[in-house]
């Protein structure tokens, strides 16, 4: 073997899962078609709240912090915003941060965990067999690899090469996407704003750029005609009643968006994970996001699945698709949902989109649940039957003995027991006892909850009880 697991494409999916799979102990070669170093200003920007999380368990949120903007409300649709600043989370906003500097850090921590990069290497095919899976590249090279994750994006090869189909339709053309600077700076809020069949969204980079995201429905053009700043303009202040005074634009492209998802992650030995198993149009921001929790759930399994006995091994890996599937269906409904609301034409269904908004404004829980769902805060896994009511959900950053914090305590890439404060040093529960004392943390929590948890290296709960 020349690896424990071969990652297909360095975004932001193969990066954290690269870094976790390597501080859980396999040796990773990345494959990436792209050169190295070269950064992509045009891609995703907004980093939620359960991403930070994630990205704090490893180590990197305070850093991404100092290279975005955070906002803490979010405007739809000019009536509904969606205040964020409520968030059961130590991050209760959106960070307007560009993806490459989520890569920048991811990529960093990996090659310090020890991955091994290989650019200008495009895979072109694999095939799998009992013990391993080949992967073969355009240029004739051959590797070997216990297991391999397709992290290649939307147009994925090894979804091809597995032949798994990825159904679905595209939902918007033509969309417009800018990075611009301002004369005039808008209030600080992510707004979008949807008027006269036009849609318009923009968003501070914090760094003197703003990202702005135009659809008008009567401009159904092709993708290669050029776009020009009037244009841009012009959708802003029929969306937004202003253009701010955009001056200079560093990027400006057509694009359009799909709906689409893998119908499973899974082919034997053969995962997928970002957009290689789900796109979506970039309403919510949650492409980006959806892929490296992708790559949280399914990193420490895999590095787990390295050492357990095969039958064990087919356990824990099945749960993948078991988990991220559903959230990934989830993720298309919420943004197809704020898509097909925002771009429906016509005076009477703008009049009942208001109303509804208006509505949905005004209903203290439905906002929450908004905030939580974007946020993705609010996602859980299944909970076996009769098991306590937080296994399955995501175990909030709890402080903990000797002033650190649950998040801190993850970064090892282990399970952690907490331990109510006082209790006698845990007795394991006899499936944890088998485990490797090295592959967990065992501490207590000091803000006086009575209940003991036992948390998996993706930061859900494993199990609970209460008491000791
Ligand atoms: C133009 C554009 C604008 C976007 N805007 C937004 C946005 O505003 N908000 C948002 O949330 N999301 C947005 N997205 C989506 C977001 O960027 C993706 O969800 C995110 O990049 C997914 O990460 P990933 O790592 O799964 O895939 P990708 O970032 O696509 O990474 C896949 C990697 O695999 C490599 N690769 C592909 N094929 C091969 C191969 N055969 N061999 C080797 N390497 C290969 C690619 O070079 C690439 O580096 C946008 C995407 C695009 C293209």
């Amino acid at each position: 073997m020349d690896a424990d697991v071969v990652v297909v494409g360095a975004g932001p999916t193969g990066l954290l899962l690269a870094g976790d799979l390597a501080t859980g102990g396999a040796r990773v070669i990345v494959l990436e078609k792209r050169p190295a170093g070269l950064s992509n200003l045009t891609r995703a920007f907004a980093v939620h709240a359960r991403s930070l999380e994630v990205l704090d368990a490893r180590g990197l949120a305070d850093e991404l912090l100092t290279r975005g903007q955070p906002v803490t409300s979010l405007r739809l649709f000019q009536r509904l915003t969606i205040d964020l600043a409520g968030l059961p989370s130590r991050f209760r906003y959106v960070l307007i941060a560009p993806q490459y500097e989520v890569e920048r850090l991811l990529r960093r921590r990996a090659e310090e965990a020890g991955v091994v990069f290989r650019h200008d290497l495009q895979v072109s095919g694999l095939v799998q067999d009992s013990d391993g899976v080949t992967v073969t590249t355009a240029d004739g090279a051959s590797l070997r690899a216990r297991y391999v994750v397709g992290a290649d994006g939307a147009r994925s090869t090894v979804r091809g090469a597995v032949g798994i189909p990825f159904p679905g339709r595209a939902v918007i053309r033509s969309m417009v996407l800018a990075d611009v600077r301002l004369a005039r700076r808008p209030a600080d809020l992510l707004t979008v704003a949807a008027a006269n069949d036009s849609l318009g969204f923009l968003a501070p980079f914090g760094d003197g750029w703003y990202r702005f995201i135009g659809w008008h429905g009567d401009r159904d053009v092709s993708e290669d005609e050029p776009v020009d700043l009037d244009e841009v303009r012009a959708i802003a202040r029929a969306t937004l009643h202003d253009d701010f005074g955009m001056t200079e634009a560093r990027f400006l492209s057509r694009f359009h968006a799909d709906e689409r998802q893998a119908p499973t992650y899974r082919a034997g030995r053969v995962f997928l994970a970002g957009d290689a198993a789900h796109v979506h149009s970039p309403a919510g921001g949650l492409g980006m996001n959806t892929g490296m929790q992708d790559a949280a759930n399914l990193g420490w399994k895999l590095a787990a699945a390295l050492r357990l006995p095969d039958d064990t091994a087919g356990v824990v890996l099945e749960s993948y698709d078991t988990e991220r599937h559903p959230v990934g269906r989830q993720v298309l409904r919420t943004s197809g949902g704020i898509l097909r609301v925002a771009t429906l034409p016509g005076p009477f269904v703008a009049a009942v989109r208001s109303g509804v908004v208006g509505l949905v404004s005004r209903v203290a829980p439905v906002r929450r649940r908004a905030a939580l769902t974007v946020s993705a805060l609010g996602v859980a896994y299944p909970r076996p039957h009769g098991a306590h009511p937080l296994v399955g959900t995501r175990a909030r950053d709890l402080p903990l003995e000797g002033g650190t914090r649950l998040a801190e305590a993850l970064r090892a890439g282990r399970f952690v027991l907490v331990a109510p404060a006082g209790a006698p040093t845990p007795d394991l529960p006899a499936a944890l006892g088998e485990v490797d004392p090295a592959e967990r943390v065992v501490t207590r929590r000091t803000d006086g909850g009575a209940t003991a948890l036992l948390v998996r290296p993706d930061g859900y709960v494993a199990d609970a009880s209460a008491g000791a």
